[in-house]
């Protein structure tokens, strides 16, 4: 098994996030490393109010938040879709496009009808790349923050049931399926967020 960082061994790590496919996936990544975790959810901690420009400001006051409320450690992640024609969008906002009632069929049909705008007025570019910053954060507020990217296009109509959010209406470059339709080892060998968690294993855990 490999090894956690010296300070991270031993010790609680709280993931900071209530969203449960965010969960399973982090929770997925970490098992190699034999790390203690436990949700913020689980201890009751309350969602900071996100406001940062940035994915990785915002995985930084999700991380901070709960690494001082606990006294523990805590990772956080920020993620996101952004469709190239669209500018970015929907980016930071992508949890906000799904609505209060988090629905996702809505979000993905916004994401069309915008793709669709866009190409009557000439822009038919499908691109768009998910983008992970993870946060690891420390209770005396020292935080490390590693970010990952995939980039794939947007399919119609959307394909498969694994995974959540947006994977449905992805497909990574070089792939037939999209990430929706993806066994979860074969989507952690290739995601933003497993691009991301590499880096951070790289430099917080020992081989
Ligand atoms: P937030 O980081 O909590 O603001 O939410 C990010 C949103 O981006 C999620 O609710 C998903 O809709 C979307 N997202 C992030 N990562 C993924 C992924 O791996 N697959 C599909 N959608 C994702």
């Amino acid at each position: 098994m490999a090894q956690a960082d010296i300070s991270l061994r031993g010790s609680k790590l709280v993931l900071a996030s209530h969203n449960p496919g965010k969960l399973r996936e982090i929770a997925e990544l970490l098992e190699p490393y034999g790390v203690d975790v436990i949700s913020a959810g689980d201890l009751g901690l309350p969602e900071p109010v996100e406001d940062g420009k940035t994915f990785a400001a915002n995985a930084e006051i999700k991380a901070l938040a709960a690494a001082k409320e606990s006294g523990f450690p805590a990772l956080s992640d920020d993620s996101g879709l952004a469709v190239v024609a669209l500018n970015g969008d929907p980016g930071i906002y992508s949890a906000r496009w799904a609505g209060p009632d988090k629905d996702f069929s809505l979000a993905m049909a916004k994401v069309e009808e915008e793709l669709q705008t866009a190409a009557q007025n000439g822009n038919d570019n499908r691109a768009a790349y998910f983008i992970c910053a993870l946060c690891l954060a420390w209770p005396d507020g020292r935080t490390d923050v590693f970010e990952g990217r995939v980039d794939g296009t947007i399919v119609h109509p959307a394909r498969g049931l694994s995974g959540f959010g947006y994977d449905p209406v992805f497909q990574a470059e070089g792939e037939s399926i999209t990430f929706g339709e993806m066994a979860p080892s074969r989507k952690h060998s290739m995601s933003h967020r497993a691009r991301a968690f590499a880096l951070l294993v790289k430099e917080k855990f020992q081989a």
